[in-house]
């Protein structure tokens, strides 16, 4: 348990959350949740083909995570700034509508130092979406390919950038709320949301249009915006008069509104998965999904 104060927690909590690239949004068994809610909430089109591998799907998708761990990069760059969009890095008025929404247009107006510490997540999600798409439209062209595979583990991929836009702290700057409410961040979206898993009051997946997914992600961002006072704002009420963040604290956390909007985030998050995958493979041309027959192939001799 971490002690509210005190030089040891706070060591701790800046080699954990020295920058936003050691944060993980939802934490891994969150984004597992998550996702595992959003396979099962899907429309009969899609859902026997990605509950023959829930497992599968709701295991991968923490793997954006782990990369960062291992260090790898991508396309667009090093993997952690994929996972956020510090919106108000930029110093624009509310609502950003002065971030350009073309990430080569953000980098000549901001300079590329300052676009990748800001984040790339919405231009992560468009790459691995399009990557969705051309696997869906291959199993259009070919059943008995690799492509239903691949298709699954992008579908894992790309739900956990969509949970990612949808927990508040990665859509600002304060992503561990600096300077004073270190450790929000874990606080939020993983021991509050873990203590209380088995009593969360979620609304049904809801599959929404997604005519364009990177407008998509930039509006679940900008939505985060105002969650994130209010949780500090439960949070700074909770710990008046403790020494603890304990059962007592997050008991106080929760009822102080931080439980009732992580389960709307929780809830948006499985929506937002179910209706970007959905929304790839209607692009792909609703191909049919099913896995190559076993056969047994004829010997060459
Ligand atoms: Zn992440």
């Amino acid at each position: 348990m971490k002690r509210i104060t005190g030089i040891a927690a706070v060591v701790a909590l800046v080699m954990l959350f020295g920058s936003q690239s050691g944060v993980s949004a939802w934490g891994m068994d969150v984004h597992r949740l998550i996702t595992r809610r959003a396979i099962e909430g899907l429309p009969a089109d899609l859902k026997p083909f990605n509950m023959a591998k829930a497992d599968f799907i709701s295991e991968h998708v923490v793997e954006p995570d782990l990369w960062i761990v291992a260090g790898l990069s991508g396309k667009l760059g090093n993997e952690a700034p994929n996972h956020f969009l510090d919106f108000d890095g930029f110093k624009e008025p509310f609502p950003f509508k002065n971030v350009p929404r073309e990430w080569d247009a953000v980098v000549q107006k901001y300079g590329a130092e300052l676009a990748n510490r800001n984040g790339r997540l919405p231009w992560r999600a468009e790459e691995v979406f399009n990557q969705l798409v051309d696997q869906f439209t291959s199993m259009a062209r070919n059943p008995l390919s690799y492509a239903g595979d691949n298709a699954r583990y992008l579908s894992a991929i790309l739900a956990h950038y969509v949970e990612d836009a949808h927990m508040p702290f990665h859509a600002v700057e304060a992503y561990d709320g600096q300077p004073n409410q270190r450790g929000i961040h874990a606080r939020f979206e993983t021991e509050l949301v873990l203590r209380n898993k088995e009593t969360l009051t979620l609304s049904p997946v809801a599959i929404k249009p997604v005519p364009d997914i990177k407008t998509f992600i930039f509006d679940a961002l900008l939505d985060d915006q105002q969650y994130v006072p209010k949780i500090l704002d439960a949070d700074k009420r909770a710990i008046v008069g403790r020494e603890l963040y304990d059962d007592a604290y997050f008991a106080a956390f929760a009822k102080n509104g931080a439980l009732e909007i992580a389960e709307k985030r929780y809830s948006d998050s499985a929506s937002a998965v179910a209706s970007v995958w959905m929304a790839a493979w209607a692009k792909a041309g609703k191909p049919k999904l099913a896995d190559p027959p076993h056969t047994p192939a004829k010997i060459r001799k």
